[in-house]
């Protein structure tokens, strides 16, 4: 059984002239263990996608399945991050990584281990105290990262999490987002990534799900074989980020 299965997923949002069709018919798998990244144009419904694998937006029609049961309320076992960090500028870094466990429930014991772990993780260690206004944007970032993780999911949703950095700070990120995907004593076992940087769909994931816009749907699944860890200079990188940008550009 596919850890997530997406069944003709449907969303239209209401609109002045009619309804706005933003996904179609979307349907694709995820199985255990793998990194999926989700390319297309801005605008084609991947951030709506990405609410309604994790239960935060119902779709119109169609089903999202986890371990083979429907999705009807916010799956706890899912935690996202966001382009734009999301963080609460008037708290801590410890206190922002602390909302989420709080939510959940756990007490404030817990919750201020956790923190300390995770802070540890992405490398924030001496910064627990330090406000958002404070960091750079890639340290934001890691203070993103850390409070998905401190949920300890199973899955993480990405919502574009490196586009806002720059070009350095990017490549960083993205080297250790595979070693936390990678470890052992970490609970996420699979990643969902939206992205509109094609190379980093390439450097990153198992296949790369390729959706067209006007509405959403996938029109190419590819595997990626590419040894780990990849770049640009190496043999196949290009030639798949081609094939990608062909298929994007041939539905635009
Ligand atoms: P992407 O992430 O691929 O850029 P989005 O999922 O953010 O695309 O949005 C797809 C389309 O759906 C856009 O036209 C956007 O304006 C519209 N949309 C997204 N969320 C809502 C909403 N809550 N209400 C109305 N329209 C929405
Ligand atoms: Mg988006």
């Amino acid at each position: 059984m596919a850890l997530l299965e997406l069944k003709g997923i449907c969303k239209s949002f209401p609109h002045a002239k009619g309804n706005l069709r933003v996904l179609e018919d979307l349907s694709f798998t995820v199985e255990e263990g793998e990194m999926v990244a989700v390319v297309g144009p801005s605008g084609c419904g991947k951030s709506t996608m990405l609410r309604i694998v994790n239960g935060l937006m119902q779709p119109t029609a169609g089903q999202v399945l986890y371990k083979g049961r429907q999705v009807d309320a916010i799956n706890l076992e899912c935690a996202l991050v966001f382009q734009s960090f999301a963080l609460m500028p008037w708290l801590s870094v410890k206190a922002n990584i602390e909302i989420g466990l709080e939510a959940r429930g756990l007490p404030p014991a817990e919750r201020e281990k956790r923190a300390g772990v995770y802070i540890d993780k992405v490398g924030l260690d001496g910064f627990e105290e330090a406000y958002p206004r404070e960091l750079s944007g890639g340290m934001k970032q890691r203070v993103g990262l850390a409070r998905a993780l401190a949920v300890e999911p199973r899955v993480l949703l990405m919502d574009e999490p490196f586009s806002a950095l720059d070009a350095l700070t990017a490549i960083t990120l993205r080297e250790e987002l595979l070693d936390i995907w990678q470890a052992a004593d970490m609970p996420v076992h699979n990643i969902i990534i939206v992205t509109h940087i094609i190379e980093e769909a390439v450097e990153l994931a198992d296949r790369i799900l390729v959706l067209s816009s006007g509405p959403g749907r996938v029109v190419a699944d590819l595997k990626v074989d590419l040894p780990r860890p990849r770049d640009r200079r190496k043999e196949g990188f290009n030639a798949l980020t081609d094939k990608v940008f062909s298929l994007i550009e041939e539905r635009a």
